[in-house]
């Protein structure tokens, strides 16, 4: 059996930059020092920094004093101001890539422009983005619900940053029949565009397709739902113990990607298990 392993599994630019960043906080300030909300979308990464002495709390009032880091999916105003009221010590690991989001959404709000930005309404990095233009954007997560919306003079588009390229141009081409002027930025990040494609490629090519992530990670489950669509025996994992030895059985070739915010020491382990599941003919 061929194992083919994506190139681009694992951690990407921003995941790696706001841990490097919280393991150099826990060296300089090891009292007092949190995280709002899980530092990344992994359960063992978590674990790992807590060692560190990195405690997470869910909001800026679990926070008594210190040092706060807020993740690479940045923070809302509303915990921007709380966190300065208290003036706690921040370190700011949003990823520059989710900034320039927050970026567009504002610049489209000053010129008037209606803002429509394709995610998750749920996610950490849609709710922080949405509290910097007072919630004035509309969230679509699939190209139905366009037809509930608009019409609009002016229209800016915009995505969160793990958000499926495919869904962003459905989005796009729906909104030509609502808006007089739409102002589009694109604001996938690149390295999820570049996941996205390379998973795709691997799933078209294998039997079996596994993805490795965080379940509470939602580029991740994007990650597995675009390879089920083309190869239905795709699973989603989150350490290398769930892998199960009967996905594999008779599969000639089996395809092997992770999310962004997944360990590489995560990856390597399910390499491993594949490897001796294979040699066990489970
Ligand atoms: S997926 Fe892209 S935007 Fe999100 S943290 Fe990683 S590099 Fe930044």
């Amino acid at each position: 059996m061929k194992l083919t392993v994506a190139k681009s599994a694992g951690f990407c630019f921003g995941v790696r930059r706001a841990m490097d960043m919280a393991v150099e906080a826990a060296k300089r300030y090891p009292k007092h020092l949190y995280t709002l909300g899980p530092l990344i979308h992994n359960p063992q990464v978590v674990a790992s920094l807590e060692q560190l002495g990195v405690k997470m709390r869910e909001t800026v009032e679990e926070i008594p004093q210190g040092t706060v880091i807020f993740r690479s999916h940045g923070v809302s105003l509303e915990d921007l101001e709380k966190a300065r009221r208290k003036k706690l010590r921040i370190i700011d690991a949003t990823c520059p890539t989710v900034k320039r989001v927050q970026f567009f959404a504002k610049f489209l709000r000053r010129h008037g422009y209606a803002v429509l930005l394709v995610g998750d309404a749920h996610h950490p990095e849609v709710e922080a983005i949405r509290s910097y233009i007072k919630d004035k954007v509309e969230v679509v997560d699939d190209v139905q619900a366009m037809n509930r919306l608009g019409p609009w003079a002016k229209l800016g588009v915009i995505a969160q940053t793990t958000q499926s390229f495919r869904l962003f141009k459905e989005v796009v081409a729906a909104c030509l029949d609502r808006a007089k002027e739409i102002r589009v930025f694109n604001t996938i990040c690149p390295a999820t565009a570049i996941r996205q494609k390379e998973a795709v490629e691997i799933a078209k090519k294998v039997d079996c397709m596994i993805v490795v992530g965080g379940y509470n990670s939602g580029n991740t489950q994007r990650l597995a739902s675009i390879c089920k669509e083309i190869q239905p025996r795709t699973y989603q994992i989150e350490e290398a113990r769930e892998l199960d030895g009967k996905w594999l059985v008779r599969r000639k070739e089996v395809g092997l990607t992770a999310g962004a915010s997944t360990p590489y020491w995560v990856i390597q382990e399910v390499k491993k298990r594949v490897k001796s599941l294979e040699g066990s003919k489970t």
